[in-house]
């Protein structure tokens, strides 16, 4: 763990915030012509010309987001823009620029930003992504880390949460529930140090389910996949509360029921047995687990033979009429109406 009480690293005074900003940003250079001026002055300037443009944000807070126990500072900043692109993709976009503003407290050396840069840097480079722009201010406790990004699509290109139809197809790419379980592990991990801080954990097995924790990628690649197959979905959203809450708000968005069937959920082997070793019910954990940042939309029913046999995509149901009511269809068979238990930060524990 980072100290700033450690004579070797470099305290945030020492720099100011202004030499701090340079000093984090001074490798980014922008890769797209839609840049018009990136960091350097009181604000960035971009021409996407004919395209429209995609704008969304979110806010990472230590203690509630993340925990710098098991959650390396580069993997945090990788993680970071992750889940910000991942909302462009959702909308069927290209992300193309991001700006980057951080809270941190004095416990933090510039080394440890420097880290945290380092992963943010990593995900740019390998999603394409310009910096351009970004604050830093302290923070009394933690580290506070807020991304806004932007994105460009063709305006026939763009998919909401509102165009499904009764009888599309609903469909998820990869597979769910492992980013949740590999948060389980960590912090079963975590206790497991407290007690004894000579132990030597063995997570060989739980490689996958870590990895989905705390180096997700978000799925730049589907909009150009959908579109190579030409199919453009009626609805789409990305996963980040759960499949459940997810299915919920394109049904809510759209006005319409869904049958959502159990056996189809897809789950990686890692995900079913580390649920048998935790005695959790593994259908639960993908409907409400979280995190996977994997993309959900509709298509029409015509479009099936075209999406059929992609190992990227699984059809898990299908809508119904708003009146036939949002439904899980269980390995037995019986329809059990869909909650929304997505992790929610805003909520306290029940
Ligand atoms: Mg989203």
């Amino acid at each position: 763990m980072f100290d700033n009480s450690e004579p070797t690293k470099t305290s945030l005074s020492e720099l100011g915030e202004f030499g701090l900003i340079d000093h984090l940003t001074k490798n980014f250079s922008p890769k797209h012509a839609s840049t018009i001026k990136a960091i350097g002055d009181d604000a960035a300037v971009l021409d996407f010309k004919d395209k429209q443009t995609l704008v969304s944000t979110d806010m990472l807070v230590e203690g509630v987001h993340f925990d710098l126990a098991y959650m390396p500072l580069k993997h945090l900043g990788y993680k970071a823009v992750m889940v910000n692109a991942s909302d462009i993709y959702a909308m069927n976009g290209k992300a193309t620029h991001i700006t980057v503003s951080i809270a941190p407290s004095n416990r933090f050396p510039v080394e440890a930003l420097e880290e945290l840069y380092a992963g943010i840097q990593l995900a740019a480079d390998l999603y394409n992504i310009d910096v351009v722009g970004g604050d830093t201010t302290s923070s009394t406790s933690g580290l506070f880390i807020s991304i806004s990004v932007f994105g460009e699509a063709e305006k026939e290109d763009v998919v909401y949460r509102s165009g499904a139809q009764a009888n599309d197809l609903l469909v998820v790419t990869g597979d769910l529930g492992a980013a949740y379980m590999g948060l389980q592990v960590l912090e079963r991990e975590k206790q497991v140090f407290k007690a004894n801080p000579n132990a030597q954990p063995d997570l060989d097995q739980y490689t996958y389910l870590i990895e989905r924790q705390l180096k997700p990628e978000a799925r730049k690649d589907i909009p150009p996949l959908l579109k190579g197959l030409g199919v453009k979905p009626t609805s789409m959203i990305d996963i980040s509360d759960g499949l459940s809450s997810e299915v919920i708000h394109l049904c809510k968005n759209s006005k319409t029921g869904v049958n959502l069937y159990e056996e189809k959920v897809p789950l990686d082997p890692a995900v079913i047995s580390v649920c048998e070793e935790f005695e959790l019910d593994s259908t639960m954990i993908a409907l409400s687990g979280g995190e996977d940042y994997e993309l959900l939309f509709t298509i029409a029913q015509s479009d099936f033979d075209k999406i059929k046999g992609n190992p990227n995509l699984t059809v898990i149901g299908h809508m119904t009429e708003e009146s036939a009511g949002m439904h899980l269809i269980t390995r037995a068979n019986q329809a059990i109406p869909l909650v929304a238990r997505g992790w929610n930060s805003m909520k306290s524990e029940d």
